[in-house]
C-alpha cells in the first residue's frame, strides 16, 4: 500500500507517541515517514532516500530487507509463528542457541531470550544476585556501573544507567548502584584524559577507583556492568581492552560477578566479532540484542555459563528456578531471523571487512581533525565520533540547549543521509553492507553539516 507523505506524518502524529521525542519538537522539526528499506537505504513514500549511517539505532549490520534473512523469515512462518517456550520447546531456538554456544566467547552456553535489549539486562541483573541468594550471599544487592553508561529503559537497567537525561526523572524509583569514573578516553571529560597520555596509561590510571570501590564494597556486590569498549548512547565514549582485563581480573579476586553489555557493540561493530574478545576475557553474563536479528525483528539473550545455570538447578521444592519470562521468549520467527544472520556472518570475514571500512570512513574524514569547531575524532571498528566544540583547542563544550547536533541531522535529512547524533558528538555507525563510494559522500554530507552547524 502506498501512502502520501504528508498524510502518514499527519495521522502519525495524531496518534504515535514516538520513543526518546519531545513531541512538541514535532511543530517544526519534520517527522520523517518511511515506507520502504533497501541495503542501507530507507525510502520514503515519496520517494526521499536517506542513508541509514545509524544502522536504525545500530541494530541493522547488513542493509535492510536483506534477501537471505527475508527469504529465512518467510519460510518459518510457513511453519510456527508462535509458541510459548515454558514446556516447549522448537528448532529455531535450539539451534540459535548451539550457535551462539558456540560462537561466544568462553563457556558460555545457557540462553535466556528476551524481546529487547533492557530486558536482556534485567535478567543478567536478577540472575546475579539471585545466584549469591542461592549461594548464601543475599546481601549481595548492589550493582557498580560506569559513569557515561547506558543499559536500556526498564527500571533496573535504568537504575545502573547514568545518562542524566535518561534517567533524572525517575530517581526515586531506581536502584542507587555504586558508580565508578568510566575510562573514557576523549579528551572533553572533566578529569578525563590528558592530551598525550596515552589510552592505556589513562586507562589503568582510572581503574585504580574501581579497584578501590570492589576492595571496600565487594561483599554487597553481585556484579560490574560494563557496555565493553563504547559507551554507546552516552556519547560513543570509547576506551581500552586492558581496562576490561583489569576488570575481569579484579571481578575474580573479589568474588563478583561480570556483565559485559555488547547490546550495542556485539556483531563485530568494534572490528571483532564480540568487543570481550579484544581483552581475551569472559563475562558471567553477555547480554545481546540489535544485530542478533540483522535489524529485522526485536531479540535479545542473556548468555551465561554452567557453572551460574547449575545453582539454579534443583528439585522443585527447593524454589531455586529462575522464575523470569516474557509472552514472547525465544519466539520463533525472531530466532529464525537470528539464525540467518549468523549464517551471513559466517560467510565471510566481517570483522576484518569492518575494519577496512572503519579505516576508510577515518581517511574520509579526517580533515575534521584540523577543524576549529571539532574537538576530537575518536573510532573504534566502524564506529566513528566527531565532537563539537565552541572552540575547539580550549574544548570548551557547546551548551546543550543550542542543539548544534540537531542541526547536523537537520543538514543530513536535507541531503539524505540519516545522522542522528548524540548532544554535541556526531557518529558513524552504518550498516556493513555500505560501499566506499556511500562513504566518502556520507562524509562530505557531515563536514558540510558540521560547518553548518558551527558557523555562528
Ligand atoms: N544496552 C545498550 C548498550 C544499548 O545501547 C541499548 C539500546 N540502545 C540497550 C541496552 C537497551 O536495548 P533496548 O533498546 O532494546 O531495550
Amino acid at each position: 500500500m502506498s501512502h502520501s507523505a504528508d498524510d502518514l506524518v499527519r495521522r502519525s502524529l495524531a496518534h504515535v507517541w514516538h520513543p526518546c521525542t519531545q513531541m512538541k519538537d514535532h511543530e517544526w522539526l519534520p517527522l520523517v515517514p518511511v515506507e520502504r528499506g533497501e541495503g542501507a537505504w530507507l525510502i520514503g513514500p515519496d520517494g526521499k532516500r536517506y542513508l541509514d549511517a545509524v544502522s536504525s539505532w545500530w541494530t541493522n549490520l547488513f542493509g535492510h530487507r536483506h534477501p537471505h534473512i527475508v527469504a529465512r523469515m518467510k519460510e518459518q512462518l510457513d511453519t510456527l509463528d508462535h509458541a510459548m517456550l515454558a514446556g516447549f520447546t522448537h528448532p529455531p531456538v535450539v539451534e540459535l542457541s548451539e550457535r551462539l554456544a558456540a560462537i561466544t566467547p568462553g563457556d558460555l552456553s545457557r540462553c535466556m531470550y528476551t524481546d529487547n535489549g533492557s530486558s536482556a539486562v534485567e535478567v543478567a541483573l536478577k540472575m546475579s544476585h539471585h545466584y549469591w541468594a542461592l549461594n548464601g550471599q543475599p546481601e549481595r544487592t548492589r550493582f557498580v556501573a560506569l559513569s557515561g553508561g547506558y543499559h536500556g529503559e526498564t527500571l533496573g537497567a535504568l537504575a545502573v544507567s547514568s545518562t542524566g537525561l535518561y534517567r533524572d526523572a525517575y530517581r526515586p524509583l531506581l536502584l542507587e548502584p555504586l558508580v565508578v569514573r568510566a575510562p573514557d578516553c576523549g579528551v572533553m571529560e572533566p578529569g578525563g584524559r590528558a592530551p598525550g597520555v596515552s589510552w592505556e596509561d589513562h586507562a589503568r590510571r582510572v581503574f585504580r577507583e574501581m579497584e578501590a570501590t570492589l576492595e571496600r564494597h565487594h561483599k554487597e556486590i553481585a556484579a560490574v556492568i560494563v557496555e565493553p569498549l563504547i559507551q554507546c548512547a552516552g556519547g560513543m565514549r570509547m576506551w581500552p581492552p586492558i581496562y576490561l582485563k583489569l576488570l575481569r581480573e579484579a571481578c575474580d579476586r573479589y568474588g563478583v560477578h561480570l556483565i559485559a553489555d555488547e547490546i550495542a557493540v556485539g556483531f563485530c561493530r568494534t572490528g571483532k566479532l564480540f568487543a570481550c574478545e579484544w581483552a581475551d576475557i569472559v563475562p558471567d553474563f553477555l547480554c545481546l540484542s540489535k544485530g542478533l536479528t540483522g535489524g529485522t525483528l526485536p531479540l535479545a539473550v542473556c548468555m551465561t555459563s554452567e557453572r551460574i545455570y547449575e545453582a539454579f538447578y534443583d528439585d522443585y521444592s527447593t524454589g531455586k528456578a529462575f522464575l523470569h519470562s516474557h509472552s514472547y521468549t525465544g519466539n520463533p520467527l525472531t530466532c529464525t531471523a537470528a539464525l540467518a544472520t549468523l549464517d551471513i556472518l559466517e560467510q565471510q570475514d566481517w570483522p576484518a571487512h569492518v575494519r577496512g571500512l572503519g579505516q576508510h570512513l577515518y581517511g574520509a574524514v579526517s580533515e575534521l581533525s584540523r577543524h576549529p569547531h571539532v574537538a576530537e575524532i575518536r573510532q573504534q571498528g566502524f564506529v566513528l565520533a566527531i565532537d563539537l566544540a565552541a572552540d575547539g583547542p580550549g574544548r570548551k563544550p557547546y551548551p546543550a540547549g543550542e542543539r548544534r547536533g540537531l542541526r547536523v541531522y537537520q543538514h543530513g535529512l536535507e541531503h539524505g543521509a540519516l545522522l542522528r547524533p548524540l548532544g554535541n558528538t556526531v557518529y558513524f555507525m552504518p550498516p556493513y553492507v555500505v560501499t566506499e563510494e556511500e562513504i566518502d559522500w556520507l562524509a562530505g554530507v557531515a563536514i558540510e553539516g558540521i560547518e553548518r552547524a558551527t558557523a555562528d
